[in-house]
């Protein structure tokens, strides 16, 4: 199928962008286009008029500050991100979910900002941004304002953005010391979206103990779903006993679906067992970062 007619402008600068997307707000914001393009072709939805953001440079940057976090632009590609060392290196359950993002041909040209605006609960990097305690820049003619990634996702597909407003970068903090992170999901062939995705991070005291764990979800959730799972480990450490119950606590925070790809008990005991998988290899992840930090 095609597309439903549509007026296209292609601005060099975000004031361009601005004012063209204030003068028309019936107007979609064109990224990588590897979710709203397919949406028009098959004609469901339809939009009067197209304001293309990539010949905007001032959106391609990624900054990498050490021991703050990653910035990125609305431009860049989910493959540019994947492929940063740095980036990398300060906050790795980004690279790590990255990783699953769909096929090499999407991710070279899909956005990483496009994903968390287009708020899939289906989409890696919607709960990573939850997980993590990302936020997210909008400006429109009125001025620029950030967004937690708390306020963000407000439904199914949808944002708190106002009609009029870009994403001009998203941030995402540094992982601190003593944190350790992991992330795996499964997916019926590698780059499909995933039947269910965890992620999860640990933070480890001086001593060793546990001192926090927390989990995201793709996939069994209207909106990105993140866990506090840290009570079931109250003597700090990390138990068989432990896990399971993490595993049932968090399913009580999640809402598995059936669909035409798996039933609603299949997912659900995908969560429980990536649960346990994910939070034993960040807490082995924590481990090793903790020690190589006193090492060096
Ligand atoms: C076959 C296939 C498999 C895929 N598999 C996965 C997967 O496994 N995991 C996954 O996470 N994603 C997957 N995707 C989606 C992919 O990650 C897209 O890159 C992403 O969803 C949207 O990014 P985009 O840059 O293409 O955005 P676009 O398609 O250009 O835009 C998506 C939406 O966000 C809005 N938007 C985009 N950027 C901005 C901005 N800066 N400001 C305001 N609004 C904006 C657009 O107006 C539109 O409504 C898949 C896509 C395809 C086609």
């Amino acid at each position: 199928m095609k597309p439903a007619a549509f007026t296209y402008q292609r601005p060099t600068t975000l004031t361009q962008a601005l004012a063209a997307y204030a003068a028309a707000p019936e107007a979609k914001v064109l990224a990588g286009g590897q979710s709203l393009i397919p949406l028009m072709s098959m004609r469901l939805t339809s939009v009067p008029e197209l304001i293309d953001i990539n010949g905007i440079e001032e959106l391609s940057h990624i900054h990498v500050e050490r021991g703050q976090g990653v910035r990125f632009g609305a431009i860049v590609r989910h493959a540019q991100l994947h492929a940063h060392a740095e980036a990398r290196e300060v906050q790795p359950l980004l690279h790590a979910a990255l990783s699953h993002v769909a096929h090499a041909t999407i991710r070279n040209r899909g956005t990483t900002v496009g994903s968390i605006v287009h708020a899939d609960a289906s989409g890696e990097m919607p709960m990573i941004m939850s997980l993590l305690g990302g936020t997210l820049t909008v400006a429109s003619v009125e001025g620029r304002r950030e967004i937690t990634a708390e306020d963000l996702f407000i439904g199914p597909l949808e944002t708190s953005l106002q009609a009029g407003e870009i994403a001009v970068e998203a941030f995402v903090p540094a992982l601190p010391a003593r944190h350790g992170v992991a992330f795996d999901e499964i997916a019926r062939r590698h780059g499909d979206y995933a039947l269910c995705g965890v992620g999860a991070i640990v933070g480890l005291d001086a001593d060793g103990a546990i001192e926090h764990v927390r989990a995201g979800y793709v996939s069994v959730s209207e909106t990105p779903a993140v866990v506090d799972l840290t009570g079931c480990f109250p003597d700090g450490e990390l138990t068989e006993q432990g896990l399971k119950d993490a595993a049932e606590l968090a399913l009580t925070h999640l809402e598995p679906e059936a669909d035409i790809h798996a039933s609603a008990e299949y997912r659900a005991q995908l969560a429980r067992t990536l649960t346990t998988r994910v939070v034993a290899a960040a807490h082995a992840d924590a481990g090793a970062r903790a020690n190589a930090e006193v090492t060096a």
